[in-house]
Parts: C-alpha cells; structure tokens; sequence
C-alpha cells in the first residue's frame, strides 16, 4: 500500500484519516519517520502554513506528505483570528484566553458573523493540492458547552441551537470544517 506522510503529531487527527483510509493508503505521522523538529508556521494564510508544513517534509525526503490548517475568521475582525488562532492572546496558546480576547474585541458589535475554515496541502509525486473545508456559523456572548476545544463553546454554526461545544461530537465531525476538508482529500485520495 503506497504511504504518505500527515505532517502532524495530534493523535487524534491522524487516528480520524487512519480511519477512513484504512485499506487506500498507509497514513504515517511526523514521528513514524523519526521526524521531530518543530516546523514554525510563519505564513500569513492558511494555505502558505499548510503548504511550508508539507514542503519541510517534502524536501527533506520527498515522501508524499499532507499538512492541515485551520482558522476561525470574524467578520466584523476582518478576518481575525484567522492563522492566529492557536495564539490569538499569547504564545501560551490557551483558549480561555483566546475567546476572552475575541469577546471583548466584539463587544458591542452587532455583526457577530465568522467562519471556521480549514485548507490541507497535499504533496503527491511533486505537485501541490488544496483542499478546504468550511462551516459559517455565528459567535456567542459567552461560552456555551463542555465538550470540544479551542473556540467550540463561543460558535454556534448556521443551522443549529447549541454550539460546537454542545453538539455531539458526531455531528461536529459531519459538519465541520475540518470534516469537509478531510472529506475531500479522502474522495481525491481514493480516485487515484
Ligand atoms: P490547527 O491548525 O488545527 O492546529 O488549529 C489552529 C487553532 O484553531 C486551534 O489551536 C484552535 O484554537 C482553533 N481550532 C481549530 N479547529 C477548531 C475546532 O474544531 N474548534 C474550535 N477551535 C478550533
């Protein structure tokens, strides 16, 4: 079965794909191959992050190699968080304090509109794919819910009464921006 590299370390992630590949290709994490520096992200978009994290692997041992981003983009921020949202209030990258931040910087705004969206760069024998994925939805006054990480207890997606952090998270991963990408790189990947 032909390999290809997920240019990550979260268990989580690489079990989800393992999953749904399983039988179609043989997904391999940054420390199956013994690879285990930190890649910076310095790009200011999604897609140059995902993309320089697949290139670090690629061109050190041109394996095929994936890489996902993911943002969540406020309206009314222009955008922001956006690549930013793992630090949004600092390099300690806690949550709490990055929905505190959002909140207060929307404070008063009427506009309460923003999307999650997630881009995986793929690298197959040399040439560049980007898939996306993405979910609109709206920000809430204050947090709701238990379950999730990041910013699911402030985002309420289009179409539902209970934010990400109160949804199962069953129907988080059918709906989700994350979900769709991977959707799309799984019907690519299966075609070939
Ligand atoms: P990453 O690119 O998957 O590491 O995501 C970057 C940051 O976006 C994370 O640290 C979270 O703050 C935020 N994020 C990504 N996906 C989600 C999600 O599904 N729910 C809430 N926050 C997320």
């Amino acid at each position: 079965m032909e390999k290809i590299v997920f240019a990550t370390n979260n268990k989580n992630k690489l079990n989800e794909i393992q999953h749904l590949l399983k039988d179609v290709v043989d997904i391999v994490s940054l420390s199956d191959i013994g690879f285990n520096e930190d890649i910076a992200e310095t790009e200011e978009t999604l897609e140059g992050n995902a993309l320089l994290k697949s290139h670090a692997i690629f061109d050190k041992y041109g394996y095929n190699v994936f890489s996902d981003d993911t943002g969540l983009e406020i309206e009314a921020l222009d955008g922001k968080p956006g690549v930013y949202s793992a630090r949004y209030a600092g390099d300690e990258c806690l949550a709490e304090n990055n929905m505190k931040k959002v909140l207060t910087e929307l404070e008063g705004k009427d506009n309460r509109k923003a999307q999650f969206r997630t881009v995986i760069a793929l690298i197959l024998n040399g040439k560049e794919y980007l898939f996306e994925g993405l979910v609109r939805g709206t920000i809430m006054t204050d947090k709701q819910g238990q379950d999730g990480f990041g910013y699911d207890p402030i985002f309420q997606p289009d179409g539902y009464n209970a934010t990400f952090a109160e949804l199962p998270m069953s129907v988080k991963n059918e709906i989700s921006h994350r979900g769709l990408a991977v959707k799309k790189l799984v019907a690519f990947l299966k075609e070939l």
